[in-house]
């Protein structure tokens, strides 16, 4: 069997969309997973989108993904350059081998005439399409019209009827009436190919197997195959894959939220975490299994289970995602990704500390300044935290404990976990409480808070001594 080949090809907007790293996963795992290769190349033929910086920062963003190409811009390889914009002349010899066969022709219509054309057709309740006017045009009549420096673009001859089928490997076939396709621009104007014809050469010319894109690309596709047509070229094998969609049902858009890997990558979501959430977006494991890592998923990815309905982006499944990738890391890996959340604590607490009760807790990484903010600062809190029914504390029982918790905390030997736990322990059992009675109130007093990453003794040995102390007596004048 031939090398599975597949290829990456955005085009630089300047941020990756969260649908397109889904697409760069399928083409990982579909090559990767039968031993192939893993292309990337620039579409960048459409100037007017340009955006400054835009290629570094595709480049940038993917390399923290943790994605590898086989080839590409800043890797080399035989069937380059991977940079559209630089493949122009090769573009150029291709388009004459077309216009040698008679399959594309110089087409001279002004931009008025084809604007005129089209507010016709839309009056005439037609749908919008080339009216093939310089179809025909005499190889003189072109030679001359070059000659006079007339501007021109080069279109495909379409098929005028019948039918285009087209199959892909997830949806089986789809027809397309030809009446419906008009004569596609190939070469624009400034002598830059249009996208189609662009990734139709490359696609061929770079060996590509298998093209995954989203499928919005399904209108492209007919005239994808009949440009392979025209060339004499066998095509690569298509799948289209579903789209995303925000929890409503409709398109994934701002609105809904952040839609650029950048924007999650700011609030703290890890590149594994975000791989594995995109490719379940698409593809059901055989067991249900949910967390996987990037190696985890080439190993037991299959085309099989791969369907066409859409999926949907729920952000909770994401936060869960990423708190189980966050588990996975041990509490070095953990104290290196959560060391940058910490500025505006004070050097005085121990951050490692800080670190061991989040790493078992915390979600997301942007989470955590809000999360550990109360470890700074305590703020104003309502007594009716103090009551809970299924610890069974009151503000009574609360006020109590908390008053006789001072000594307790004041005559802690070395102020460590154990010790704190011990003796805190010791004193529950000699005023005869239940656990949670002890140390809900404290917990409270300490934080503020009803949720708090960490208990009552894992909190007092970070705020220390003298901040305890601090805080409980504060919550005994509360109560
Ligand atoms: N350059 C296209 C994009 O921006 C890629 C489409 C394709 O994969 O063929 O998404």
């Amino acid at each position: 069997m031939k090398k599975i080949r597949t290829r990456f090809a955005p085009s630089p907007t300047g941020f990756l969309h969260i649908g397109s790293l889904r697409t760069v996963v399928f083409c990982y795992l579909l090559a990767k997973s039968q031993g192939g290769e893993l292309i990337l190349r620039i579409e960048d033929t459409d100037q007017k989108r340009q955006v400054k910086g835009a290629v570094e920062s595709l480049l940038k963003i993917l390399d923290w993904i943790g994605i590898k190409f086989d080839e590409g811009p800043n890797i080399g390889g035989e069937f380059g350059p991977y940079v559209q914009m630089e493949r122009l002349e090769i573009y150029q010899e291709q388009i004459k081998k077309l216009i040698d066969k008679g399959e594309a022709y110089y087409c001279f219509c002004s931009e008025k005439r084809l604007k005129d054309l089209r507010q016709k057709q839309i009056e005439e309740k037609k749908a919008p399409k080339y009216d093939n006017y310089c179809r025909n045009l005499s190889v003189a009549e072109v030679n001359r019209k070059i000659k006079n420096g007339e501007k021109f673009v080069i279109r495909q001859k379409m098929p005028l009827a019948g039918i285009t089928k087209v199959y892909d490997k997830l949806r089986g076939k789809i027809e397309f009436n030809n009446k419906d396709l008009e004569d596609q621009v190939l070469i624009k104007s400034n002598g830059v190919p249009t996208y189609q014809f662009a990734s139709v050469v490359d696609d061929h010319l770079m060996e590509i197997s298998h093209i995954i894109r989203g499928e919005e690309w399904i209108p492209s596709f007919p005239k994808n195959i009949l440009l392979y047509n025209a060339f004499g070229w066998q095509s690569p094998k298509f799948i289209h894959i579903p789209l995303t969609l925000s929890k409503d049902g409709g398109k994934l858009s701002k609105r809904h939220g952040d839609v650029a890997v950048e924007d999650y990558k700011k609030k703290g979501y890890l590149p594994e975490a975000l791989v594995n959430f995109s490719a379940l977006l698409g593809w059901h494991p055989k067991n249900n299994r949910e967390i996987f890592t990037l190696e985890e998923l080439k190993k037991e990815f299959s085309f099989a289970g791969m369907g066409v309905s859409s999926a949907i982006f729920d952000l909770e499944k994401l936060r869960w995602i990423n708190s189980e990738h966050i588990r996975r890391k041990t509490l070095a890996e953990f104290h290196k990704l959560a060391t940058p959340y910490y500025q505006g604590i004070s050097p005085e607490l121990d951050l490692m500390e800080i670190s061991k009760i989040l790493h078992k807790r915390v979600e997301v990484l942007g989470d955590i300044p809000d999360t550990i903010n109360f470890l700074e600062k305590l703020e104003d809190y309502k007594t009716e935290l103090f009551e809970n029914k299924k610890m069974k504390t009151d503000k009574k029982i609360a006020s109590e404990v908390l008053r006789k918790s001072i000594p307790v905390f004041k005559n802690i030997k070395k102020w460590n976990e154990k010790n704190i736990k011990e003796e805190l322990f010791n004193f529950i059992e000699k005023e005869n409480l239940k656990k949670g009675q002890g140390l809900w109130p404290i917990r409270i007093a300490l934080s503020g808070q009803q949720f708090t990453p960490g208990g009552a003794i894992e909190i007092a040995n970070i705020l220390g001594r003298e901040e305890v102390l601090k805080r409980i007596k504060l919550g005994v004048k509360k109560n």
